[in-house]
């Protein structure tokens, strides 16, 4: 069995450069998301969110297609380590405002799939029997202070949210699993960043009526998505567009 995998990624209209990167094989999904700096914040670090997502994505790719298959929590552990020593010698990684990303994983391997979520990217489910299962790490959504300072003391503490950033340790905190094909057959997965996932996360939709929207196509989604954003009212947390990537994915052959 393999995996065959649809993507989309589109540009924020308020970006220039695409901070999200998204990276498929035969049997592994990539999806990252960087974080944007606030404009004018002293960071400690002389790259920019595109060099972070391209050098985790492609050290999660190394990780992902050795033949040594560890978890993904150490792969991606093991990743975060590689980066940070790609620029401590010209960069101050205990600053808390250092580049980071989100991560969105999807491995099959064998006869199971494994499925890992750090910050607000997502892997999305629909099982065999109809039930839909989100993978999301909700821990952004519940910070006490949405300040530059207070989301900075946040970020990487037990207290706050987890994100790939110059804490290696970080993967540990992710929320990742395992599931037996066998047991629990799978019909298709959805991995998203939270540009493509506001339909759930800020438009109340279900995850099922989104997945039904993905099937569609992940141009689509992110075509309905951006028509959602550009007419919401209200008050809601982060920016009104951002980069959006969506990967649907079917599994060919048949399953265990
Ligand atoms: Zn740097």
């Amino acid at each position: 069995m393999r995996l065959s995998a649809e993507i989309y990624t589109e540009t924020s209209p308020d970006h220039e450069h695409n901070e999200d990167f998204v990276l498929a094989g035969s049997d592994f999904v990539i999806v990252l998301d960087g974080a944007s700096p606030v404009p004018g914040l002293e960071n400690g670090c002389i790259h920019d969110v595109p060099w972070l997502v391209r050098q985790l994505g492609l050290r999660l790719a190394e990780g992902l297609t050795a033949p040594a298959a560890w978890s993904l929590a150490a792969i991606l552990e093991h990743a975060i380590q590689q980066v940070c020593d790609a620029h401590a010698d010209t960069c101050d990684l205990k600053d808390p405002n250092s580049p980071s990303s989100t991560v969105a994983l999807l491995r099959l391997h064998g006869d199971r799939l494994d499925y890992l979520a750090l910050a607000d990217s997502s892997v999305v489910l629909r099982m065999a029997d109809g039930g839909i299962l989100p993978i999301t790490d909700d821990r952004l959504d519940h910070l006490q202070d949405y300040s530059v300072p207070g989301v900075a003391a946040a970020r990487n503490t037990d207290k706050g949210f987890w994100v790939a950033s110059t804490k290696p340790e970080a993967a540990r905190h992710a929320v990742s699993g395992s599931i037996s094909l066998a047991a629990q057959p799978v019909q298709a997965a959805a991995v998203l960043t939270d540009g493509a996932a506001t339909l759930v996360e800020r438009h109340d939709q279900s995850w099922g009526s989104l997945f039904s929207i993905l099937e569609t196509g992940p141009h689509e989604l992110v075509r309905q998505t951006r028509e959602a954003d550009e007419t919401a009212a209200g008050k809601f947390r982060g920016k009104r567009h951002d980069d959006a990537t969506a990967v649907l994915c079917h599994f060919v052959g048949s399953q265990p």
